[in-house]
């Protein structure tokens, strides 16, 4: 028990602690009270205090480098997830730095007083996905969670077994329906579900009928689901609503890699009642959830006390509101998210030629980019790669973290590679520098 007599006061800890670290005194003496703790409870096991002087400067130093910091994401993962999910386009950017100071949120300008307008973002979403009204709350957990509260508590919701999804983690279906106070009515199986599943289950008990997109799994195989129109007259005859939750937020139908994603104007317009989506998956925008479709169930969303308690923030709805333009306009090549799905492989080709110009162990390769972020999966898009050969990709990958902006690379089959196709094209130069300095 030796260590203990050595463990040194927090004051003394303390002092010398401020004297280094820009942390301020209620930090700098919550850090030392946890790091005297833990030695001492070291200490008490038999192990080693410690030196906790050193141990608190590096947490102090440690919790002021971890801040929120700019990235290159040189991944190939366009909705990544850890980075951030979509990032932002400059409009949304600015919308939303100006909303950060005092700004006209719920105030009406003509008449100078409490504004009772919705949101022009959510009027937007509405027209975009040509649906009635539409809501707009902290992100889509929360719209399948207030939804779910406010049109069927004490009530069942028929789910197909193949639809029970997890995202990330955190998000369960199970869980958030348990939350809402919603029963969960499972039909089907995990590979199959046929409208007769659908039909036995409904009944008076019977308060939605819930659809929702396998986002970031696929079910190969034997399988059959019931799709949104048949859904949907299946809802109509048990005079109940049909919610979908289509996850990555397309407005409309698309082409290409994305053809195979619901989109919510063809949900709608299919039969479903309501709709619900991310703002920061293939909407290109910030964390937010989009629910959209028939008035009525809107508005008995937005009266329930849920609706108060996730709420979007005015720098969400300054930025929804600028990425909704550019998509109402057309001007999608605004929305960084679109832009990098766009982007050819010979396009990408050709700026990781200029980027890695000259630079000796490194060449340009065939490689696959994917969307992320609980969207196609098993889908990928063609890209070109910068491969960085070197016997310790890991080592070199730390290197480029360290970097200031850090970049986030990846490795595969044992090479250091770097996908353009997430990096703004403003980023190449740094990009350069970072691979010309390893
Ligand atoms: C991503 C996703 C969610 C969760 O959305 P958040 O905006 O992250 O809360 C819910 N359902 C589906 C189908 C999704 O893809």
């Amino acid at each position: 028990m030796s260590g203990l007599r050595d463990l040194p006061q927090v004051d003394e800890v303390l002092r010398d602690v401020l004297a280094l670290n820009d942390v301020g005194p209620l930090v700098a003496r919550w850090l030392v009270r946890r790091e005297v703790a833990a030695a001492r409870a070291r200490a008490l096991n038999g192990g080693e205090a410690g030196d906790v002087r050193a141990i608190v400067q590096a947490a102090a130093e440690q919790l002021q480098a971890a801040r929120i910091r700019r990235v290159i994401n040189a991944t190939g993962v366009v909705i990544h997830t850890n980075l951030g999910r979509a990032a932002l386009g400059e409009e949304a950017v600015a919308a939303a730095v100006e909303a950060a100071g005092t700004a006209a949120l719920e105030f009406d300008l003509v008449t100078g007083a409490r504004g009772t307008r919705a949101p022009v973002a959510s009027t937007l979403a509405a027209a975009l996905t040509e649906a009635e009204d539409a809501l707009i709350v902290n992100n889509n957990a929360a719209a399948l969670l207030l939804t779910l509260a406010a049109l069927a508590k004490g009530q069942e919701v028929i789910v197909s077994r193949g639809e029970l999804i997890e995202i990330g983690g955190e998000f369960r279906l199970p869980d958030v329906m348990e939350a809402s106070g919603a029963l969960l009515r499972e039909v089907g199986t995990t590979n199959r579900t046929h409208e007769r599943d659908y039909r036995r289950a409904a009944g008076d008990g019977t308060a939605l009928i819930l659809k929702v997109h396998p986002s970031n799994y696929q079910i190969v195989g034997f399988t059959t689901s019931v799709g949104v129109a048949d859904l949907a007259a299946i809802a109509k005859e048990a005079r109940v609503p049909l919610l979908f939750d289509i996850g990555s937020g397309l407005l409309g139908p698309e082409e290409g890699v994305l053809s195979d994603e619901p989109d919510a104007r063809s949900a709608l317009a299919q039969g479903a009642d309501l709709v619900s989506f991310s703002g920061d998956k293939l909407l290109g925008g910030p964390q937010a959830g989009i629910l959209a479709g028939r008035a009525d169930l809107i508005e008995r969303c937005r009266r329930h006390p849920i609706a108060r308690a996730v709420r979007a923030d005015k720098l969400t709805l300054a930025a929804m509101e600028a990425t909704l333009w550019a998509h109402a306009r057309g001007a999608r090549d605004h929305i960084p998210a679109w832009s990098m799905l766009q982007a050819t492989a010979e396009e990408i080709r050709a700026r990781a030629k200029r980027v890695s110009e000259g630079i000796s162990g490194v060449s340009v390769i065939d490689g696959a980019s994917v969307t992320g972020g609980g969207s196609l999966p098993g889908r990928s898009v063609e890209t070109a790669l910068i491969a960085v050969h070197s016997d310790k990709p890991q080592v070199l990958a730390k290197r480029l973290r360290e970097k200031e902006p850090p970049i986030v690379a990846r490795i595969e089959r044992g090479l250091l590679v770097l996908d353009l196709r997430t990096v703004a094209p403003a980023d190449d130069v740094a990009l350069r520098a970072a691979l010309q300095s390893l």
